[in-house]
């Protein structure tokens, strides 16, 4: 193994035994849950060692890095998700490689998601993503609809071509009445799930937890964990 390689799979190792670990403690399966490597700001010869290390789930937040990555990995089974903050002019783009948007906040990107799927002819999975530091009718800091808004973007991405509801994602606020409260953020959003899954029970993903709060997330019942830092190392630049 490179030194790389090998310095990924021992993060990797310790990441695979915090996850098993918090699944342990609340009594739930470890299949249950699924890692997603957040590979923002590392190269794709970084992605290509992670697969090689079994990594399939994969996620970027700009457009800008993660479309000649995904290019560049393009004879590998991934499953990209794109998770950061999605303009309409970057959608065609983002639509042809990523499997899952786990970013949706907003009735106009998913009219721009649908039209753009359409014209690719794929399907694409869709996370609405819930600000839980924002008011009613509001946008959070860092994308995403505020919890009132979730039944409309529900209803139209049921309603919209070549598009299909997975679930909910949320990043855990460092503003509001959630800040510093990881835990009860992630139960809020599983609250929501639970009214979501009512309606649509196949949109049953949960996406919630980072390298620093994994645990909270796993214990209050998150499907999906996405993370960065504790797999790739520290990031050289904000992403
Ligand atoms: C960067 C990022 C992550 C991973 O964060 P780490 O703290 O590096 O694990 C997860 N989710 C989103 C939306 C991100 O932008």
């Amino acid at each position: 193994m490179t030194g790389r390689k090998a310095e990924l799979a021992e993060n990797l190792a310790r990441v695979e035994e915090r996850i098993a670990a918090a699944c342990a403690a609340a009594g739930r399966k470890r299949e249950d849950v699924t890692l997603i490597v957040v590979t923002k700001t590392y190269p794709a010869s970084d992605v290509r060692l992670l697969h090689e290390l079994g990594v399939r789930d994969v996620a970027e937040n700009r457009d800008q890095d993660a479309a000649p990555k995904a290019a560049a990995c393009a004879d590998l089974d991934l499953r990209w998700h794109f998770v950061g903050q999605l303009q309409t002019n970057k959608v065609r783009s983002v639509t042809s490689y990523a499997d899952v948007v786990q970013s949706v906040d907003r009735p106009k990107l998913v009219t721009a998601l649908s039209a753009a799927a359409e014209r690719g002819g794929r399907e694409l999975g869709c996370l609405i993503q819930v600000a839980l530091d924002a008011g009613s009718g509001e946008r959070g800091e860092r994308g995403g609809v505020a919890p009132d808004g979730i039944e409309e973007l529900a209803a139209a991405v049921d309603a919209a071509p070549r598009l299909r509801l997975d679930g909910l994602m949320t990043v855990a606020p460092l503003a509001g009445p959630y800040a510093g409260r990881q835990r009860a953020a992630f139960d809020r959003l599983m609250d929501l799930s639970t009214v979501l899954r009512a309606t649509r029970p196949a949109a049953n993903m949960v996406s919630a937890g980072m390298s620093a709060d994994l645990e909270d997330a796993v214990a209050a019942g998150a499907t999906h964990v996405r993370i960065g830092t504790a797999v790739l190392g520290v990031r050289p630049r904000l992403g």
